[in-house]
């Protein structure tokens, strides 16, 4: 039988979840455990190995020609090591050595989140048939991937594209990650309701007070809501034009949860992008919404070790 089928895990600070891709893209079967991110690093990789054991278990598992590992960051792809920020457990944790142990003979490919999602959007999504793109995916924190002359940019650990932590504000409040003034303290989904919040934005009724509730309220009219979103996209814009100003990219595509806000979101970062990308070679930038929905880890998972893999399109 065809080896036409790969193996993909997606690991997250929530939730573990694999599943076996077809060749185009689809997702033909899944398994999924919440993460014990607060248990030791042995207890997370159980957690791993029942999602590879119920995907072993599949009827279709013979037909796997490789693994694909997209994890939360950092990771260190040359080494097969992740430390993701959310799981305290695993510290140059060795994740691609202990999926090997359960896979026998495949090869398997680790990449970090953001770089697997590039992956998704360049096969499946708004960056099909484009060779030089930033993807960026604006969620709980800000993430993103290359493709440069049409493939994927992984760089040497895996981390390349890792946006949310350029400075865009010299000066700026002090980031987790120990610089200052990053693009993810203006433009993540929990720190676009902060902003809202300390500014006077009030929840509803409801009591929802993360991004989503201060997207409805810019709907509505807003203005502090609606200033925050632009904070965001400015934020945004700078990075995104500082991007293509440094490797030439034409197109940036957004997804993760903030990008849902849809033209709260959009309409200010497109105005502002004018005002950043303005050299003769950028200036034609395109900003999109991400194509690829929920399963773009999976599916990013499984690209990435495609393109390893070196299959053609
Ligand atoms: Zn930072």
């Amino acid at each position: 039988m065809d080896q036409d089928l790969l193996a993909a895990l997606d690991i997250g600070g929530t939730k573990i979840a694999g599943a076996l891709v077809d060749g185009e893209g689809r997702v033909l079967l899944r398994a999924r455990r919440p993460t014990p991110a607060r248990e030791p690093g042995g207890t997370v990789m159980g957690a791993v190995a029942e999602v590879l054991g119920e995907l072993r278990a599949a009827p279709q598992w013979g037909r796997v020609a490789a693994v694909g590992v997209g994890s939360a960051g950092p990771v260190n792809a040359g080494r097969g090591t992740v430390s993701p920020v959310n799981i305290p457990g695993w510290r140059d944790y060795p994740l691609v050595a202990g999926v090997r142990e359960r896979v026998g003979e495949l090869p398997v490919t680790l990449v970090g989140d953001g770089v697997a999602i590039t992956a998704a959007e360049h096969w499946q999504g708004a960056a099909r048939g484009r060779d030089n793109v930033l993807c960026m995916v604006v969620s709980t924190g800000v993430g993103g991937g290359l493709v440069l002359g049409g493939r994927l940019h992984p760089g040497p650990t895996g981390n390349a594209g890792h946006i949310g932590h350029l400075s865009v504000e010299l000066g700026g409040e002090p980031c987790p990650c120990g610089a200052r003034g990053c693009v993810e303290g203006f433009a993540s989904g929990p720190n676009i309701a902060r902003r809202a919040l300390a500014d006077g934005w009030r929840p509803g009724p409801d009591g929802a007070a993360g991004a989503a509730a201060v997207a409805a309220a810019a709907r509505a009219g807003d203005p502090v809501a609606t200033a925050s979103f632009e904070r965001a996209a400015r934020a945004l814009a700078a990075s995104i034009a500082a991007t293509a100003a440094l490797v030439e990219i034409d197109l940036a595509v957004i997804g993760g949860g903030v990008a849902q806000a849809g033209e709260v979101l959009f309409a200010p970062l497109r105005r502002t992008l004018k005002e950043y990308a303005t050299l003769s070679f950028v200036r034609h930038l395109e900003v999109v919404p991400a194509g690829t929905g929920t399963d773009a880890g999976l599916v990013g998972a499984a690209a990435a070790c495609r393109e390893v893999l070196g299959r053609p399109e």
